[in-house]
């Protein structure tokens, strides 16, 4: 990944700022569209090979364990993991939409907390430095299910970088499988699998 450096700062301003105000979470659908208008636009991973903000997390973070850190094991690459983590991504991304649908239809009641993994709870306090006015209910619920799914996915990331390579999140990613899919169906060949060691 090149010029990759600083970067890593947007992510660290995503919970800066969804600490700020809960609101200010949604930004984080940008991390979800922006690649793959890049990939459609490009026909190539730009947001991975350029900009993406969560790998230079990793890469700078996991600096020091890169040699430390065991092979990525071959089940990241090859297997049906990175499938299920694609699944993952779309049934969060679908309950997030659902429930505020439901939220704003009276429906339900909003969740005004953040979890990990869709159902654990995460104990934190986010202490909201200042308020937004006018926000209906239902975007204050969707905001905190955006930060839930960045945060589980990140902190999943930096887990596999400490244990694994700095960038084995990358290998299971949701934006990297949904790009190989692309591309292999553009090119019509098969794509080479990730390294072992990125
Ligand atoms: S695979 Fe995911 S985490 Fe890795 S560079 Fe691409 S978007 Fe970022």
């Amino acid at each position: 990944m090149k010029n990759h450096k600083y970067l890593y700062l947007g992510t660290l301003s995503f919970f800066a700022l969804s600490f700020m105000n809960i609101h200010l979470a949604v930004l984080g659908l940008i991390c979800m569209a922006l690649p793959v208008y890049l990939l459609l636009k490009d026909k190539k991973k730009t947001w991975c090979q350029s900009y993406c903000p969560r790998a230079s997390l990793y890469m700078t973070l996991g600096k020091k364990r890169a040699k430390k850190g065991k092979n990525i094991p071959l089940s990241f690459i090859k297997g049906k993991l990175k499938y299920y983590v694609l699944a993952y991504f779309f049934v969060s991304l679908s309950i997030a939409a659902l429930s505020t649908i439901q939220v704003a239809r009276g429906h339900m009641s909003p969740m005004l907390i953040p979890r990990f993994l869709l159902i654990i709870p995460i104990p934190v306090s986010l202490p909201q430095l200042f308020t937004l006015s006018g926000f209906p209910v239902w975007f204050t619920h969707f905001s905190f299910r955006i930060f839930s799914m960045m945060t589980t996915t990140t902190v999943i990331g930096l887990i596999l970088s400490y244990t694994y390579k700095p960038r084995t999140w990358c290998t299971i990613c949701p934006i990297n499988t949904i790009s190989d899919l692309y591309i292999m169906d553009q090119k019509g060949k098969k794509i080479t699998p990730a390294k072992r060691t990125a």
